[in-house]
This record gives C-alpha cells, sequence and structure tokens, in this order.
C-alpha cells in the first residue's frame, strides 16, 4: 500500500485521525477527498487480522460504493439474506427493497476490507503512517476544566441531553492539539500536531478515555467470539443466524451464533452475548462457541478438524453508549463512541456512517465555523441515531429475558412476513416517508420502548 510521506517537522494537519478501522478510514476519505490535509496514524500494518463477523448488511455496501469502493469487493462473496433458525424452525428472508440501498450484501475478511479503505483514503490525498501507535494526546494545559480526562464506565443515567440517545451530550471534550506516536517499527516517538483530532481507535479507545470519554453502563455492551472454519458451504448465499443458542446446561442463553460463508473455502462463525442480562458474566463464551460448533447443522461441517485456529473475541460497544461524541477540536466516531446497532451488533456500517458524519462537520469547522460547528457533529448523532438506539437498547432489554425471547422467536419463526419486516427494522432499512408493516412495528416498539425504562448502572 502507498503512504504519505514522512510528517514535516512542526508541521499543524487540518485533521489527525487516529485508528484506520472502517470508522477512522472513512473519515480520512472524506477528509481527503475534500481537500483538508488529513494525517492518519494506525497501530498495525496492513493487511491485518481484525476480530469480527466479516458480514457486511446493505447499509455498509452503500457507504463502500459512496466511496467508490463496490468494485474493489467484485471478488468478494456477495449474499442475498439472512436465514434465521430458532426452536426447531428456519426461515430464508432476502434483504428487502429499498430506494438507497442494495438488496445484498458481501461478505470479506476485515484482513482484506480495511486495507482497501484505508488505501482509498491514500489515494484521495490522505497521509497514513502505519505501524504507527497513539501514546497519548496533547492536551492544552491551559484549559484543564474543559472536560474529564482519565474517563472510565459511568453509572446510569438519563442518556444523555434529551434523553435521545447519546451517551453525556451535555459534556464536551477537552481540546486537543494532537497525539504523541510512537513507530512501533524503529521505535522512534515524535508528536503529530493538528487543528481537529478524529478519535477512532475501536472499542478499547485508550485515547478517547484519555480525553474523558466514558461507557454508558445501563447501555447494552455485546461480547462475541468468532473463528473461520473450512466448509463445503462456504458459498452458500445466505448468512445463517441460530437464536436460540443453549449454554453447557441446555439453557437458553441472551445472545445468537452465527455462520457467516466466505466464498474463499472458509466460513466465519460465532456466537454473540447481551451484557442486559446479569446472567452473561457467568457464561463461558468458549464454552458457548464449543456448543454451537457441535450442535450446528451438520450440513456446515463444523468441526475441531476444520477449524482454521483458535477462535478470538472482541466487545461490541452498542447503542451510542460512549460519550460525549465532541469537544472544542476532537470527535469520537465509530466503536470508540459505541456506535454499533443495538439490533443487530452491526458497526461497520456504522463506523463508515459516523466517520463520514464527522468528516462533514470537520469540514464546516475548518471552513470558518470552528468550535461551533462540532457541537452539530453531537446533535446531527442524536438525530439520525438516537431515537433508533433508544428503541434498539429497549428491544435488548426485552429480549435479555429468555421466557420473553422463547416466546418472541417461537412465535415469530412461524411467520416469515413478520420476520422479514423484522430484518428490515433491526437492519435499520425502514423507508423513509412509507408507513408499511415495519414501519409501523417500529413505532409500536418505540411505544413499549417508553415503558422499559433503562435500569440505572446495569453491566
Ligand atoms: C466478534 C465480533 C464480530 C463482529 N461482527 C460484525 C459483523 O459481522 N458486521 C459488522 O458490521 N460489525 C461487526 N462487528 C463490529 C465491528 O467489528 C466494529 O463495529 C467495527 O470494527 C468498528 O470500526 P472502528 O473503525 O470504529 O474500530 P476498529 O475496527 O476497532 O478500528 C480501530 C483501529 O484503530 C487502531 N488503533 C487502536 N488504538 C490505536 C492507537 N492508540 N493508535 C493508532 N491506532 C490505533 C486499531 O489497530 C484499529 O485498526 C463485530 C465485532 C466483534 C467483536
Amino acid at each position: 500500500m502507498v503512504e504519505g510521506t514522512n510528517g514535516k517537522h512542526g508541521h499543524v494537519h487540518d485533521v489527525l485521525v487516529i485508528g484506520a478501522g472502517p470508522s477512522g478510514s472513512a473519515c480520512a476519505y472524506w477528509l481527503a477527498d475534500a481537500g483538508w490535509d488529513v494525517a492518519v496514524v494506525e497501530k498495525k500494518r496492513f493487511p491485518r487480522e481484525k476480530t469480527c463477523g466479516d458480514g457486511l448488511t446493505p447499509r455498509a455496501v452503500r457507504q463502500l460504493a459512496d466511496m467508490g469502493l463496490e468494485g474493489a469487493l467484485a471478488g468478494s462473496h456477495r449474499y442475498h439474506g439472512l436465514r434465521s433458525f430458532g426452536f426447531g424452525r428456519s426461515l430464508e428472508l432476502t434483504w428487502p427493497d429499498h430506494p438507497d440501498f442494495p438488496a445484498y450484501g458481501y461478505t470479506i475478511t476485515r484482513y482484506d476490507l480495511d486495507g482497501l479503505v484505508c488505501e482509498r483514503a491514500v489515494k484521495a490525498g490522505a497521509t497514513v503512517w502505519q505501524a504507527t501507535e497513539a501514546l497519548e494526546p496533547l492536551l492544552a494545559h491551559d484549559s484543564a476544566g474543559g472536560g474529564r480526562p482519565g474517563g472510565a464506565d459511568r453509572p446510569g443515567g438519563a442518556g444523555g441531553a434529551g434523553g435521545a440517545g447519546t451517551a453525556t451530550s451535555s459534556e464536551v471534550l477537552p481540546p486537543c492539539g494532537g497525539a504523541t506516536v510512537r513507530d512501533r517499527e524503529s521505535g522512534e516517538t515524535r508528536d503529530v500536531r493538528a487543528r481537529y483530532v478524529v478519535v477512532a481507535d475501536g472499542s478499547n479507545s485508550r485515547i478517547g478515555r484519555a480525553l474523558g470519554t466514558a461507557r454508558q453502563r445501563n447501555h447494552p455492551l455485546g461480547m462475541a467470539l468468532r473463528g473461520y472454519y473450512r466448509s463445503p458451504r462456504h458459498d452458500d448465499p445466505f448468512i445463517e443466524s441460530h437464536l436460540d443458542i443453549r449454554d453447557a446446561e441446555g439453557e437458553v442463553v441472551p445472545g445468537y451464533g452465527w455462520i457467516f460463508p466466505l466464498g474463499d473455502g472458509r466460513v466465519n462463525v460465532g456466537v454473540g452475548l447481551l451484557s442486559t442480562d446479569r446472567r452473561w458474566k457467568g457464561v463461558n463464551t468458549s464454552r458457548l462457541m464449543d456448543s454451537f460448533v457441535q450442535c450446528a447443522p451438520q450440513s456446515w461441517g463444523l468441526s475441531p478438524e476444520s477449524a482454521c485456529g483458535p477462535p478470538t473475541g472482541g466487545k461490541l460497544p452498542m447503542g451510542m453508549a460512549v460519550g460525549p461524541h465532541a469537544g472544542e477540536n476532537v470527535v469520537v466516531i465509530g466503536d470508540a463512541g459505541g456506535s454499533i446497532n443495538p439490533f443487530n451488533g452491526e458497526g461497520i456500517a456504522y463506523g463508515y456512517e459516523t466517520g463520514r458524519l464527522a468528516a462533514a462537520f470537520l469540514g464546516e469547522a475548518l471552513s470558518g465555523g470552528g468550535a461551533a460547528a462540532l457541537t452539530g457533529y453531537e446533535r446531527q448523532l442524536t438525530e439520525s441515531y438516537g431515537e433508533y438506539y433508544r428503541i434498539g437498547r429497549a428491544f435488548v432489554r426485552l429480549i435479555s429475558n429468555p421466557e420473553v425471547m422463547r416466546r418472541c422467536v417461537s412465535l415469530g419463526m412461524h411467520s416469515e412476513w413478520f420476520m422479514s419486516e423484522l430484518l428490515r427494522i433491526m437492519a435499520n432499512l425502514m423507508r423513509p416517508e412509507r408507513a408499511g408493516a415495519s414501519e409501523i412495528g417500529y413505532q409500536l416498539l418505540d411505544l413499549a420502548a417508553r415503558y422499559l425504562p433503562e435500569e440505572p448502572g446495569a453491566a
């Protein structure tokens, strides 16, 4: 991959992006495409492994197409919908039609995908330093009162101003002049300075926490494990989800299992759990994965012998659980801001979307709007995702009750129509200005959500 040239000593970039996952690379692409001087530091070197289900929904495909990358996906596995299993039944649900999104998705390993998007940002003019880790933010010492560096999990609250869904929207992050970075290959340390800083360092977000971001503990947190298996059905046209995964005692747990065909001889297999149910802490995810592999339909050919290596796991911060998302000259995007969709655990599309949104507001700030422009980013996040994620969080609380989950799934699995409409809601593919069944169902969920208050300080 072509990289940008080394930064000149003392040069102040328009924007420094920390992290080149989906959110950071998309943000860098849109900034560079608009002509701004953007530098990116990424601690790994592409291609690199990233623990993920490797599933791109129509929302993610749309963002990749907008970045001019759909052609680059041509060799990847295109799939047409979701096969859902639960309580002895299965349904094949094709992606719904939508005026703005395609009716297909792709699976592609993050090993291949993330480098493609990063390279696109470089081609658009971004300077990317790989194998370069941001160690700490450069804080303006005279503005110590502007934020609360050293954030940690915070107990529950009303969910931010207006309760619309962002974590702590009444607070702002402190001014930041860039970051001290270390070249992991040479060991050299230097400061990279910028007028604006984008925090895109993923779910652990060391830099975000150093600036003062924190997770709302009453918002759901996912925990998932995935592994690759060789499979005769590696090019199946449907991704598969299992809604009644069980622990070693045969009890249904609040989570799901998946098998995503990759089209390259392998399938991505995983299990995900939700933190809203207090029982999750007692569940051993490795054992859950073993029992899922054992119970999965035999035709997939999953077994310890077909495993390509041990599974790896990660956290899924959901529903805009982490905040604040903006400060005077800082924005937080993707997993660093908890932007994963609580309905389905999808985070790649929301990384691309929040990165793109941030780039638009940074462009405004750089064009003279200054700090005030960035408050618009937090507002727009609330407008775009606040209501949907609030309802998603309520949905998660509802299905975290095993009995409710059992009843809903066993009832739902009797109706393809019902599950198709639910898929439209869960994948955030409802049509604007349309009052179809899913849009009406969504309004009903909204009503239910109002009666399901968020627990203070849950997980
Ligand atoms: C098991 C699992 C399965 C999942 N399956 C799916 C799925 O199928 N589909 C889907 O849409 N989503 C899925 N997700 C969620 C998805 O992986 C994330 O939402 C997505 O990766 C978020 O992108 P991001 O750019 O915000 O963060 P990341 O992808 O985590 O990228 C952050 C980048 O920052 C770099 N970085 C971190 N710290 C520093 C630092 N200090 N300095 C420089 N660089 C740094 C990292 O190396 C990394 O490249 C899954 C998650 C898990 C854990």
